[in-house]
């Protein structure tokens, strides 16, 4: 019993050396790409993960808390049981229904015949659309503009290719009053051109723009697309929230303007379009000699997206395209609801205090949260996060309402300037806007 006990002891101290030297060989030899370093954290997993916890009042994470249209969800259901072939691969660059209607649909916008097979790739929401357009399209050393606040993952997407970020920020105007629409945020001209080098490979716009909702105006875009032929650099455009907008603006698609066709990555999301995040098939649209770079990226990482899903989005176009225009349209109806949304979620923050910036676009809204006076608790001031961090923590944990803070979409380097805003999402039931507003209300009271 006593050797046996002995030789017990021997053995896990045998066992723990080797694990202690295995160890040390992965930290000397470094087993893992440097192209990771750095990018390991992200908000929505974090964020999500703390509303979860918390069972909070989710207007985080940017979803619809209610089902995509009834004609999507039978078109899906009708694929589902239409064949053994609606089971098995498609096309790997996008099932052939869904790339034609893309190309019949987006050809009347954009002023261009698309191609359906060279001009369009199917892609795994628009994240993988803009992974393969930042890993197809640009070099080590190439710098890429980016206008802040910006969705976050463009910044370590191109981090990640060895390219360089070069921010450019949108600027409120402050001509005296309060600014209060995200129309008020511009790119000033003369900042914009001073970025451009000539190293510069791109320049990636969102339209309308996820966090402020600003929806670019045609002569901001003309002043884009003059830089970048003058610089003869890409634009990509990342347009997933196309169809939402406010007050009679107008979403323009940069690729439409004279010269731009050529030079533009357009990128859409059927989650966005069709209130289906879940679904992820996205696209990008371009001329086919970007379109042939991306689709190799594409056929060497994912290779081909879920047939099913692609048969039912398919049939969602199809409907659009014969309804375009008219009262019946998806693409009508959703934003007049989330017009709705908007407004009633902006009143009750300004009833509150908190003043919002109203957006002309998307589905989110940000606001002001200096009026709110709080003394964080310790598990709150994790050493030098940003301020709207410890903010959104403490609404989320203490007071049960998930939102994001929106110098999370701002490069490391201009964070700190603003860290006095926290951003919500309105594509919820007017319930779930209710419970917000509950819990809103209490904590202007409790001022
Ligand atoms: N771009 C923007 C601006 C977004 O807000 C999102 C959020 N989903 C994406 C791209 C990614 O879209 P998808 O869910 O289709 O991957
Ligand atoms: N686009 C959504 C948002 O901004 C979701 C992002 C994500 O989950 N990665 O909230």
């Amino acid at each position: 019993m006593g050797i046996t006990r002995k030789l017990a002891t021997k053995l896990i101290s045998y066992q723990s050396s080797i694990r202690h030297q295995h160890k040390k060989v992965i930290m000397s030899r470094r087993l893992h790409a440097r192209r990771t370093d750095g990018v390991d954290k992200n908000i929505w997993v974090e964020f999500t993960q703390l509303a979860a916890d918390y069972k909070a009042v989710n207007l985080g994470q940017g979803f619809p808390d209610f089902s995509p249209p009834k004609f999507l969800q039978d078109a899906f259901c009708e694929a589902v049981s239409g064949g053994p072939q609606m089971h098995q691969y498609t096309r790997a660059f996008g099932h052939p229904p869904l790339v034609k209607n893309l190309a019949k649909f987006f050809s009347r916008i954009v002023g261009h015949e698309i191609d359906p097979l060279e001009d369009v790739l199917v892609t795994v929401g628009a994240y993988q659309a803009l992974f393969c357009a930042f890993q197809a399209l640009i070099d080590e050393g190439d710098e890429v503009i980016i206008v802040e606040p910006f969705f976050d993952c463009y910044q370590p997407m191109v981090k990640m290719v060895g390219g360089k970020a070069v921010y450019v920020p949108l600027r409120p105007k402050v001509e005296g009053s309060t600014v209060l629409s995200s129309g008020d945020w511009v790119l000033s001209a003369e900042e914009l051109a001073s970025k451009f080098t000539p190293r510069t490979k791109a320049i990636v716009i969102n339209t309308p723009n996820n966090p402020l909702g600003k929806v670019y105006k045609t002569e901001e875009l003309q002043m884009i697309a003059d830089l970048c032929i003058k610089h003869d650099a890409l634009c990509i455009s990342d347009e997933v929230y196309e169809w939402l907008t406010y007050d009679g603006n107008k979403h323009v698609k940069i690729a439409s303007l004279p010269g731009m066709w050529e030079r533009t990555i357009t990128i859409g999301s059927a989650g966005k379009t069709f209130s289906a995040t879940g679904w992820k098939i996205g696209w990008t649209i371009s001329s086919e000699q970007n379109i042939k770079r991306l689709k190799a990226m594409h056929q060497m990482s994912v290779f081909d997206c879920a047939t099913t899903v692609q048969e039912a989005i398919a049939r969602g176009f199809e409907r659009e395209y014969e309804l375009f225009g008219t009262p019946e349209s998806y693409f009508q109806q959703l934003p007049a609801l989330l017009h709705q949304k908007r407004n009633k979620l902006a009143s009750c923050l300004e009833s509150v205090g908190l003043q919002p910036i109203m957006p002309e676009g998307g589905y989110f809204l940000i606001a002001d949260i200096s009026s709110v006076k709080v003394d964080f608790n310790d598990s709150m001031s994790a050493g030098d996060e940003p301020y709207d961090f410890r903010f959104v923590k403490w609404l989320t944990k203490e007071k049960g309402l998930a939102t994001i803070p929106v110098s999370a979409f701002y490069s490391p380097e201009h964070r700190q300037e603003f860290d006095k805003y926290i951003r919500f999402c309105f594509i919820k039931e007017d319930s779930t806007l209710d419970a917000a507003e509950d819990i809103l209300r209490k904590l202007s009271q409790r001022q």
